[in-house]
């Protein structure tokens, strides 16, 4: 194949990957946009393997064919709740070939390199293997492989610097001309112990964040092997996973008020004790209610909004949430659905959780769209949902979530929470919204809550 056909049919899979990413963007259109973009990588990896000196076809395809079933295999079974470790685990593998594609390449060319295919290659041996160590341990963690909480020691600041260092003045070295062997191999092992060492002292609560972040890394470390392997393809899909990483994170970092260096750097995010138990000294009670009280709440409102959480998505309750929904709306009752952005483990979890369970995208709305509408609301529906509808963050200048954008549900005229105990959320803090004398709890699974609510519906 030409080197012009080549480049014209790159083209067109960077068109298609824009064009994914810009249909990823809505839930309307994400299914769209995976297809979009699935097809650009196949025609990417088609023309790819149609360069000449591509090297062992049978080897490539047997690789494929193993990555390709373990991948089917692992995403089919993945539960929902397991989705950010098992984008921790896609992601480590992109950072980790990204970094042998550079041991390969200096094995073979070292010390004939110019400066940039040196400078590449020093970058994505260094981000690629420092991606692919973090992602495992945010695997680890997310997973409770090993302990969620951060790991912390005395020195391990000098001790992560010394690593980090030693890892850059070995890139330096090599993007100097150096082409001794043994100056990859370092490098590589410096920043894969850096890896382990960067992301053990912070909290299960902010991996989501770092492997947003990670995810950027690896996207820095495949433009980077693009360099080396003169493959413009890889250079902008490369861009474009560290560009829309990097903003990914950002957006979580604002959802939940945390800058990235305090997530980073600020050993926080660790799940704190919790007395488990709301504070009732100032004289206010919780109040729990029955799912036939709501059943006649909820059929005689005009408006209801849904506040799904965390909690719905371990019950698996979104099926029977729509089906209660559409009982509602024959009874004419509007109902929608107020997404938060860091509601569940990860970005676009709830909108991904109702999608599947065919909710209209319309009926669901974004915290800032929806909040002004609480106020005119009859009822809310909480099911699972928890930090993102603490009024602490609006009002409680000590609590750890102080200044986090909420979900503005205390403004309805009344509130029920369905949830299994008082136990707290993943911030590990009391939820005042539940003292509030417009609350009342209906404890229980969500997902039995939820069936109970329709039989009790239906009767009245
Ligand atoms: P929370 O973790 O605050 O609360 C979930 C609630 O669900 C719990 O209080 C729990 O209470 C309840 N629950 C658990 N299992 C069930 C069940 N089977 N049936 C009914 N209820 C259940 O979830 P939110 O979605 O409100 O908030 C998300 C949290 O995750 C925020 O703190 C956010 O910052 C954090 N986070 C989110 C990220 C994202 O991108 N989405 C990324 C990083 C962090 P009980 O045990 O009593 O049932």
């Amino acid at each position: 194949m030409s080197r012009t056909t080549t480049d014209a049919l790159y083209l067109v899979t960077i068109v298609t990957f824009i064009l994914a990413l810009r249909f990823l963007s809505s839930p309307k259109h994400a299914r769209k946009g995976n297809w979009i973009g699935a097809a650009g990588m196949a025609l990417a990896i088609a023309v790819t393997l149609a360069q000449t000196g591509v090297g062992n076809y049978p080897l490539i395809v047997v690789g494929m064919l193993l990555g390709g079933a373990v991948g089917l295999v692992g995403a089919r079974r993945v539960k929902m709740t397991a989705m950010p470790q098992m984008v921790a685990l896609f992601n480590g593998v992109g950072g980790g070939a990204a970094a042998l594609i550079s041991l390969d390449a200096f094995h073979r060319f070292g010390g004939t390199f110019s400066t940039v295919e040196a400078v590449s290659i020093a970058l994505s041996a260094l981000i690629g293997a420092v991606s692919f160590s973090g992602s495992l341990v945010a695997y680890a963690k997310l997973q409770e492989l090993i302990s969620g909480r951060p790991i912390v020691y005395r020195g391990q600041q000098v001790v992560n610097a010394l690593t980090i260092g030693i890892a850059v003045v070995l890139g330096v070295w090599i993007a100097a001309g150096g082409d001794t062997q043994g100056l990859i191999y370092g490098l590589l092992a410096a920043a894969l112990v850096f890896g382990v060492m960067f992301v053990l002292p912070i909290g299960g609560a902010d991996m989501p964040v770092v492997v947003s972040l990670l995810n950027a890394f690896t996207g820095l470390a495949a433009s980077a092997t693009g360099f080396v392997l003169h493959n413009n393809m890889l250079i902008v899909a490369g861009a474009l996973v560290g560009a829309s990483g990097t903003l990914l994170t950002l957006m979580m970092g604002r959802a939940m008020n945390r800058s990235i260096t305090n997530v980073l750097f600020g050993a926080f995010g660790q799940v704190q004790a919790s007395t488990g138990t709301a504070r009732v000294d100032d004289g206010r009670t919780v109040r729990a209610t029955s799912p036939e009280d709501v059943a006649v709440m909820l059929s005689y409102a005009r408006k209801v909004i849904v506040v799904p959480g965390y909690g719905l998505a371990v019950a698996q309750a979104q099926h029977d949430v729509r089906q209660l929904a559409e009982l509602l709306e024959e009874k004419g009752v509007d109902v929608v659905y107020a997404i938060h952005p860091v509601a569940g483990r990860m970005p676009g979890h709830m909108n991904v959780l109702l999608a599947e369970a065919n909710v209209p995208y319309d009926a669901l709305k974004e915290m800032d769209e929806v909040n002004p509408e609480f106020a005119q609301t009859d009822v809310v529906l909480v099911i699972g949902a928890n930090d993102v509808t603490n009024p602490a963050a609006r009002t409680d200048t000590s609590s750890p979530i102080y200044g986090m954008p909420i979900l503005d549900v205390d403004k309805a005229a009344a509130v029920v929470v369905m949830k299994r105990s008082m136990a707290p959320g993943f911030a590990g803090i009391d939820n005042e919204l539940y003292l509030d004398p417009r609350t009342t709890m209906l404890f229980g699974d969500a997902k039995d809550s939820v069936g109970k609510l329709i039989v009790a519906v239906k009767a009245t």
